[in-house]
């Protein structure tokens, strides 16, 4: 079996001109019935790793896969190329089930995705064991993992594969970057010798944003109007937020839909499936959303507020731009958010780990920080980006001015700091240095000190981001249970003008620039007949009762509105494009297109 049958693969199935990073490699061990464990970021397309080389080979390949909602993504994904595949899981009908076990007796089955628990059910694996299974595939493999921030105990009893299974190679997948993590797959499954192939964990085509939250609301809305009709998600850190969130901004004319663990199983369902079927854009959730969602198309992630780690971060706004084209996540913040973070880690039944400190403070340096964010993420997972300009980063688009005279206001900020005894938190802080005759202040006789007012022409939210700016880079500290400022060594270095720090502010330009990946990805692409094709999509989709990117993803819409093809054979170029969706939808699609000057 060669590379060209999978690239021949690829192109008919999927319509795919070739592979991603390490797709190549991952699929070779599959073809060898060589033991892998594959480390790629989400959208980084571990799914066809092990589904091309299913197809090219004899039997059925068996993906285990611990989210029913998942499951039933990919087997109607794959349906919808043309591959044959099935899931077997417990919410099954009695008479969903025989059928998936006549085909796979038949021989007709590609693939076959299968919940761990149903795996080792009686007599499971003897029927697997006498089927023809070509290679077992370990979705979300850091599951197995007591490391990872998924654990589960059914993912245990997979060590049995290679037990019952024997000489059938096992493949793993995942987004966890940890070694710990990667070493415990390998341990529990007993994997022998395998290939461990890690990839780039940079998202280039998201860009990075953070601003200080300052009326969040609006804020909110400015970036939902650059995504007007578009798929996003807001993060809050508590479901009374959420609610709150969702509601004014439901107020102010967008739609949103909240998601929490408060609400029943059926409201949860219901709005999830109303933001997958592109019924309503915008989700407002907590962290228990997301786990599961396949839904490629997400232009957007928000975070109202900051995260408690910079792994929770790294992995909410992954679930942006999947299908590779351009996404937007933005971060809004106060140094409030530490403190509350705090206060639950603090409160919270089951003493917190020191890990959970340190992905807290590593939170906070990243959120006030000024180097390129991409650079930020990529080292903190302990890898390197070379790269002077990320081009996808408030850093990087100058979207932050460096301030003129940083020492000075450095300075300026340290010796309030100073002046007030050490002894206030940040928003005194820049209330003082800003001349506020708040009576707090009056009572504390701050009016009188020489700091007071120093920065009374600067914009509050600019102050505010240099305090924290300052913490990030080492010269204040945040001490106590009310985050109190004080100085470092190197702040007392900054004092007598040793050192100089590096000091942004928001850029006065007000819109917010294009990243390179949005200007590529929409390089020669016809808008309004990409919308009219998205439509299209919808309604397909609605009849079918599919998601609407298992019709064709944002990029396949784009190509078409790009190329427009006039031929079937045409349409068969379209990124994205194989032979069974040509047949099933090029007639429709093709005048669509042809209907639209
Ligand atoms: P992961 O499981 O790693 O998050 P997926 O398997 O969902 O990633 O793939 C992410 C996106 O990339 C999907 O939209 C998929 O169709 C697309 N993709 C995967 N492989 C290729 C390829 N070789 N060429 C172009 N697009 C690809
Ligand atoms: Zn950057």
């Amino acid at each position: 079996m060669t590379i060209q049958q999978l690239r021949d693969v690829l192109k008919t199935h999927w319509g795919y001109d070739g592979f991603l990073p390490l797709q190549q490699e991952a699929m070779q061990c599959v073809l060898e019935d060589r033991d892998s464990v594959v480390v790629l970021p989400t959208g980084g397309g571990k799914s066809l790793c092990f589904q091309a080389p299913a197809v090219v080979r004899s039997g059925v390949g068996l993906v285990v896969s611990p989210l029913i909602s998942l499951m039933k993504d990919q087997v109607d994904g794959l349906n919808a190329a043309g591959v044959p595949a099935a899931c077997l899981n417990s919410s099954m009908e009695p008479d969903a089930r025989r059928r998936v076990f006549e085909d796979l007796e038949a021989g007709n089955l590609k693939l076959l995705y299968i919940a761990p628990e149903r795996l080792v059910q009686p007599g499971m694996l003897d029927t697997l064991a006498a089927s023809h299974v070509s290679l077992v595939a370990i979705d979300e493999a850091h599951c197995i993992s007591q490391w990872g921030h998924d654990f589960r105990p059914e993912y245990r009893q997979l060590k049995l594969l290679k037990e019952r299974l024997p000489g059938i190679a096992i493949h793993a997948y995942t987004a966890t970057a940890t070694i710990q993590v990667r070493e415990d797959m390998i341990q529990e499954l007993e994997l022998s010798d395998p290939e461990v192939l890690v990839g780039s964990f940079d998202r280039p085509n998201l860009s990075y944003k953070i601003m200080l939250r300052d009326g969040g609301t609006d804020q909110m809305a400015t970036i939902m109007d650059r995504h007007r009709d578009e798929s996003g998600i807001i993060y809050c850190i508590s479901r009374r937020d959420v609610e709150k969130t969702s509601e004014e901004l439901n107020r102010r004319g967008y739609q949103t839909r909240p998601y929490h663990a408060g609400m029943t199983d059926e409201e949860r369902r219901d709005n999830q499936d109303a933001f997958i079927g592109e019924r309503v854009d915008t989700i407002v959730a907590t962290v228990a959303f997301g786990m599961g969602i396949d839904k490629s198309n997400v232009r957007y992630v928000i975070h109202a507020a900051m995260p408690k780690s910079l792994e929770g971060y790294q992995q909410e706004t992954g679930r942006a731009g999947r299908d590779g084209l351009e996404a937007e996540c933005c971060l809004l913040y106060t140094g409030g958010d530490y403190g509350r973070w705090r206060a639950i880690l603090d409160g919270s039944d089951s003493e917190p780990t020191e890990g959970a400190w340190q992905s807290l403070q590593a939170m906070q340096d990243f959120a006030g920080g000024v180097v390129c964010r991409h650079v930020a993420l990529v080292e903190y997972f302990g890898q390197s980006l070379d790269s002077d300009n990320c081009g996808a980063c408030d850093v990087c688009l100058g979207e932050l001015d460096q301030v003129e005279d940083p020492l000075v206001i450095g300075q300026k900020i340290l010796s309030s700091v100073i002046r007030q005894e050490q002894r206030f938190g940040a928003d005194y802080t820049v209330k003082v240095l800003r001349g506020s005759s708040e009576q707090r202040i009056l009572d504390n006789r701050h009016d009188q000190l020489s700091t007071y007012g120093l920065l009374a022409d600067e914009d509050v939210r600019a102050v505010r981001g240099w305090v924290e700016q300052l913490v990030a880079q080492g010269f204040l500290a945040k001490v106590g249970e009310y985050n109190v400022l004080i100085l470092t060594e190197s702040g007392r270095q900054l004092l007598a003008g040793e050192v100089t720090p590096r000091l942004l502010k928001p850029a006065r330009v007000a819109r917010a620039r294009k990243s390179r990946a949005h200007d590529d990805s929409w390089e020669g692409v016809d808008r309004d007949l990409f919308e009219r094709l998205r439509e299209l999509r919808r309604e397909l989709a609605d009849e079918k009762s599919v998601p609407a990117y298992v019709v064709f993803g944002d990029a396949s819409l784009r190509d078409m509105a790009r190329q427009r093809p006039a031929t079937p054979a045409e349409f068969l170029e379209v990124h994205g494009v194989g032979q069974k969706k040509a047949a099933d939808y090029g007639e429709v699609f093709l005048a669509a297109i042809g209907s639209v000057d």
